[in-house]
């Protein structure tokens, strides 16, 4: 049986962990949807509702080393390129319908993330009730700081989270503020998919939500977690 593939495979997505001179390769980046009270009012909902999810595939992340300055090209298609500051949760052992009580022992690590939104496309198929690929799950449209493992995260689930464009603040919450927390957020998704090594999690964004543009210099934070820099090319 033939082996050879007809033209060289993807190279395996990955990101660097803190301390140990090894990389967390990249399965699936599930994201969940307005997860912060104020971020859902500001998205014109009431912010109870059941937790839900969308994907964005392992090739649009931007892995950025910590000191580092990643770049993002400003994508096609948008006037109205949104930052969303997120925690990302990175998972180490799988499983499916996992109960909250449970799920923290499949957490590897954590990461800052940014869901990069084109909100304009996004908002243009809620109207018309179809998928958010176009406006979610773009190329470089998810910006990551390297992964710390869980032992050397501090509390993250009490940590400040923030995100600065050109130095000026835009987001700042708390992750203790998430209406699913990390916990009851694997329960709900461990139940829709079954859960893998290498899977990310991006939990969920905090009010504040805006546009930026070409030039832009963004730095969002969580704290105990290096900070993720980002300049929109
Ligand atoms: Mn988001």
């Amino acid at each position: 049986m033939a082996s050879e593939y007809v033209f060289s495979a993807p190279p395996v997505v990955s990101i660097p962990v803190v301390g140990k001179g090894t990389r967390f390769p990249v399965h699936r980046i599930y994201c969940v949807g307005r997860n912060y009270e104020d971020h859902a009012k500001e998205m014109g909902f009431t912010g109870r509702e059941p937790p839900f999810f969308f994907m964005k595939p392992a090739d649009a992340l931007v892995v950025v080393d910590a000191g580092q300055t990643g770049t993002m090209a400003y994508p096609t298609l948008t006037k109205n390129l949104h930052h969303e500051i997120e925690l990302v949760v990175a998972i180490g052992t799988g499983g499916k319908n996992i109960a909250a009580a449970d799920a923290m022992k499949h957490i590897y690590g954590y990461a800052v993330g940014l869901d990069m939104t084109r909100r304009d496309l996004q908002n243009d198929m809620k109207k018309q009730g179809r998928p958010w690929d176009i406006g979610k799950a773009f190329e470089q449209s998810a910006p990551i700081g390297p992964i710390v493992p869980v032992a050397d995260a501090g509390d993250v689930e009490k940590a400040e989270i923030s995100l600065q464009v050109n130095g000026t603040d835009r987001q700042r919450s708390n992750v203790s503020k998430l209406i699913w927390n990390i916990a009851e957020t694997i329960e709900q998704l461990s139940a829709a998919w079954e859960l893998a090594p290498g899977d990310l999690i991006f939990s969920g964004t905090p009010e504040g939500v805006a546009a930026v543009v070409a030039g832009d210099t963004l730095v969002g934070a969580v704290a105990g977690l290096p900070t993720l820099t980002v300049k929109i090319a």
